[in-house]
């Protein structure tokens, strides 16, 4: 057994950025062990866009044909107008995707893509994901992290990734409270069977709705089979950042009074919407600490207006795994090079992410003939290529670390 297979790295949290991490390790004959405090691996059922710079990474942990065959690919991405339906054809990574940046880009079923990454993890180590099992905190020495229990139970590592998402008890335990703020935006969700929607509405588009106030993204996962519904609404009366809490129907039309009749259509094939609160927190300036770092929503969570958050936690899992190869046994120093050719991307990702709210929300977009020219300028496709390909042009398998 070399030195890199001896090393022991322990994950908190087996979402899609600690599974990611996972099998990226054990791909580089790490020994790995994933602590998830469900009992069940599972994901909240909703969509994501997994652009090329993510596809990137799961055709390099040999799982992009399983992603595939589960995803949707939409032919073109279409921005519409709140109350008119009036769209317009933006620049279009989907159809274009392949040829410009190397990979697809798809959307997925939120739990499809987690599934996928469990399934190669327990292949490669039957044992490695642990579940039922809660992290309260951490402590480290001059030899190894160890990772502390609600059942008083430890376990030692030579590393620990605290890869448990917003509320991350890693990151408290290093960094203390974080600063969260309430955005004033609240996001309805829900996944539609396509057989419970007009031909119309099932297209293999990805549709932006934007309007004042509020905006609505629509896009297909599942090879088509499901329609994902997510839509913010500025409104300072939700504060639960619980991605699993139930709204009712009445609410959310009441959130879309005025809107096009298919956004109705949309809401009321849901059959349970969920709501919670957009909580902004400033990007951390030091994410590790000796041995023991974060990764994804644990240290960049982000408004999800660029479509970016897990694949933002896909990237850095794979720039970690490599850094902790090229490192070999000064692990501190492998923390540091991933931290460093990761903060700058991910603090912009953050940025932009919630620059869109005003693009998405803005007052122009009150009446059709605003709207027009609104649209025409802030989509027009040499601003869309600018702030969208340096993010799926990125290469996380070969950025320097
Ligand atoms: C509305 C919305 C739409 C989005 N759309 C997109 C999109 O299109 N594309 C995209 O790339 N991203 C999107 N995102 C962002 C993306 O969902 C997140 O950034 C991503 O899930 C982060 O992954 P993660 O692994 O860091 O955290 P999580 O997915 O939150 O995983 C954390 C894991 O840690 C576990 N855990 C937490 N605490 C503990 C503990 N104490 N002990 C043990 N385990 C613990 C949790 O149970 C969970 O399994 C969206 C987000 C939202 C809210």
């Amino acid at each position: 057994m070399n030195a890199r297979a001896r090393k022991r790295i322990l994950i908190a949290g087996g979402g899609i950025g600690g599974l990611t991490l996972a099998l990226a390790l054990l791909r580089r004959g790490f020994e790995v062990e994933v602590y998830e405090q469900a009992q069940a691996l599972r994901e909240v059922g909703a969509g994501l866009h997994v652009s090329s710079n993510g596809m990137l990474v799961l055709a390099a942990l040999g799982v992009a044909d399983r992603a595939m065959a589960l995803a949707a690919t939409p032919r073109r991405r279409e921005i519409r107008l709140w109350n008119t339906g009036q769209s317009w054809t933006t620049f279009d990574p989907g159809a274009e995707a392949n040829a410009t940046y190397g990979h697809p880009h798809v959307t997925m079923y939120r739990p499809d893509l987690l599934e996928i990454l469990a399934q190669a993890v327990q292949d490669a180590a039957p044992t490695a994901i642990r579940l039922g099992r809660t992290v309260v905190g951490c402590t480290q020495d001059a030899s190894g992290a160890v990772l502390h229990f609600t059942d008083g139970n430890q376990a030692r590592g030579d590393v620990l990734v605290g890869a448990d998402g917003i509320h991350s008890v890693i990151r408290r335990a290093l960094h203390g409270a974080d600063d969260a703020t309430f955005t004033g935006l609240a996001v309805w969700r829900g996944v539609i069977p396509a057989d419970r929607l007009p031909d119309d509405l099932v297209r293999p588009v990805a549709a932006n709705w934007i309007g004042p106030g509020r905006h609505v993204v629509q896009y297909p996962v599942r090879r088509g089979e499901l329609i994902n519904f997510g839509g913010v609404v500025e409104r300072d009366d939700w504060h639960s950042e619980s991605w699993t809490t139930p709204g009712t129907h009445a609410d959310m039309y009441r959130d879309f009074t005025g809107w096009h009749a298919d956004i109705r259509t949309l809401i009321g094939a849901i059959e349970q919407p969920f709501v919670w609160a957009l909580k902004l927190r400033r990007p951390l300036t030091q994410w590790s600490r000796g041995r023991i770092t974060l990764l994804g929503d644990a240290c960049h969570p982000t408004l999800p207006f660029l479509a970016q958050g897990a694949v933002m936690a896909i990237e850095d899992a794979f720039v970690l795994a490599r850094a902790l190869e090229v490192y070999g046994s000064d692990v501190v120093s492998a923390l540091r090079a991933y931290e460093a050719a990761r903060q700058e991307r991910t603090a912009r990702i953050v940025e932009g992410s919630a620059a869109n709210t005003r693009r998405f929300h803005n007052p122009a977009l009150a009446d059709p003939s605003g709207a027009q020219a609104y649209v025409e300028r802030e989509f027009a496709e040499p601003r869309l290529r600018e702030r969208f390909d340096w993010i799926y042009r990125y290469d996380a398998s070969t950025v320097p670390v």
